[in-house]
């Protein structure tokens, strides 16, 4: 098992200035509690471990990396790409499929549960209604009664998508967890230990992964393959289905979506209404649209779909692939190559960044989603990694301080149609990148450290609360 640097902990404290009192008053824990951690006598949960990275500035492998420094062992690394790709219902992978992780969970270690109470926190609460958390918790949690509260007021959180868990069995309390749902569908326990997930990947840096790949001649998803080992194929060959299923639902659907915003279903129409003396770009720019259009919809809609990254995000990467498939007759087996070098990519933001809006706006969602579909295009067309680097790089750049402003808190307006423009971003992305390769300037390493720190910057208002921006102009 991994273990927390404690001396790593009481550095950054006192770099940041502030008593171990000061530090647990921010935490809201005891100064007992900091103490233990920095006599490494105890270490934090996963979510005070969230709460330092966020409050220190820095990312999570650092408390990690300096702890197997000290012992002379490699650096943290990545999770698999099959916590990155995952299958669920939507509409929000940190607001739905995330909470409905955490019961399902909580629910497995306390047979004896017989009653719930949820406490929605952060984001989470002001939001909640709007992406349905609690109606996807309390159909988790039954036959079961479940009572979800909404708490916007409580501020003091390790992270902005922060849930409690209440078991009771016939009234009393027997078990509670305080859970945070971190994006992409993933979720943290209080009392979990993150370190033990985070090795499926030994290198966590773009430099580090394409100097390997360039010493062993291999391409990124040849490189992943072999980190991923058994099933991973078959898993992937699973998510393509599903995206191309999704596709094929939304494109048949017609009518008006849920949550109240009357927005029509608008994928078929895209499909079906050809100009009437169309060009072959246009066409391009219709077909891609439509196709993000649909799995979008379908996610709206709360039906199945693959979280690329995220569920809000999920119609870029599928939009981009199914048009080249149809175009170009390209074969599942090269869709799902590409499809996995867009894992490196998501999973690289992921790790050193964020995929969560919540966290860092739909920069880390749109243009997270934008950089996975310009790699794969990349994949699709062979082109090197430098290439393939820098397209990834211009669709993350060109999405730099995009804010999160879901109206009504409904994965709709501005989401559906954001996926669709996000697709052609990445399809320009890569033609810019396909020609100016040789002159680029910034590493994918070094804009993904900016989307975190602009992430950081971004007003709490433009993180998924549905606060301010279009959320607050237009109802
Ligand atoms: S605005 Fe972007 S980040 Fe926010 S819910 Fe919509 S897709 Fe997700």
């Amino acid at each position: 098992m991994q273990k927390i640097n404690p001396q790593r902990i009481r550095d950054l404290r006192i770099k940041q200035g502030l008593s171990q009192q000061e530090l647990a008053h921010q935490l809201g824990i005891s100064d007992r509690a900091i103490s233990k951690w920095e006599l490494g006598y105890s270490q934090p949960s996963a979510s005070h471990l969230i709460a330092l990275s966020r409050l220190f500035c820095v990312g999570i492998e650092d408390f990690l990396s300096a702890a197997q420094a000290e012992k002379g062992e490699e650096s943290q690394g990545m999770q698999s790409l099959v916590e990155l790709f995952k299958i669920g219902r939507g509409p929000s992978s940190s607001h739905t499929m995330g909470p409905e992780r955490a019961c399902k969970t909580f629910m497995e270690q306390h047979p004896d549960v017989n009653e719930v109470e949820v406490v929605l926190y952060g984001s989470l609460a002001k939001t909640g209604k709007g992406h349905g958390t609690d109606r996807v918790i309390q159909k988790t949690i039954a036959p079961f009664p479940c009572q979800v509260v909404f708490n916007v007021m409580e501020t003091d959180l390790p992270h902005p998508n922060t849930m409690d868990i209440i078991g009771k069995r016939d009234g009393t309390e027997i078990a509670r967890a305080r859970v945070v749902s971190v994006g992409g569908g993933s979720v943290c326990f209080e009392d979990e230990n993150v370190a033990q997930t985070l090795d499926i990947y030994k290198e966590h840096k773009f430099s580090d992964i394409a100097a390997y790949c360039k010493a062993h001649s291999l391409r990124l998803w040849e490189y992943a393959t072999e980190r991923e080992g058994a099933g991973f194929l078959a898993y992937m060959e699973k998510v393509w289905g599903v995206m191309k299923s999704a596709i094929a639902r939304g494109l048949a659907d017609e009518g008006v979506l849920p949550g109240g915003l009357s927005v029509k279903k608008k994928a078929k129409a895209l499909l079906q209404n050809q100009h009437i003396d169309e060009s072959v770009q246009t066409r391009e720019n219709r077909m891609v649209c439509a196709f993000a259009f649909a799995v979008s919809e379908q996610n709206a809609s709360g039906e199945q779909i693959a979280t690329a990254p995220t569920c809000g995000s999920a119609g870029v990467l599928p939009a981009v692939l199914y048009y080249q498939q149809q175009q170009n007759k390209y074969s599942d087996k090269q869709i799902i190559q590409a499809l996995i070098t867009a894992g490196i990519v998501g999973n690289l933001i992921k790790t050193n960044a964020s995929i969560s809006g919540a966290e860092c706006g739909c920069q880390a969602e749109i243009g997270s989603a934008c950089a996975m579909a310009a790699s794969a295009l990349g994949e699709l067309f062979l082109l090197d990694i430098d290439k393939i680097e820098y397209a990834a790089e211009i669709a993350i750049e060109h999405h730099l301080g995009l804010t999160c402003d879901p109206i009504c808190g409904l994965v709709q307006i501005p989401c559906i149609e954001r996926n669709a423009v996000a697709a052609m971003r990445a399809i320009n992305a890569v033609s810019l990148a396909s020609f100016l390769w040789d002159s680029r300037k910034i590493s994918l390493d070094k804009v993904i450290k900016t989307m975190k720190e602009t992430g950081r910057d971004i007003s709490v208002s433009y993180k998924e609360t549905s606060e301010a921006g279009l959320a607050k102009i237009v109802f």
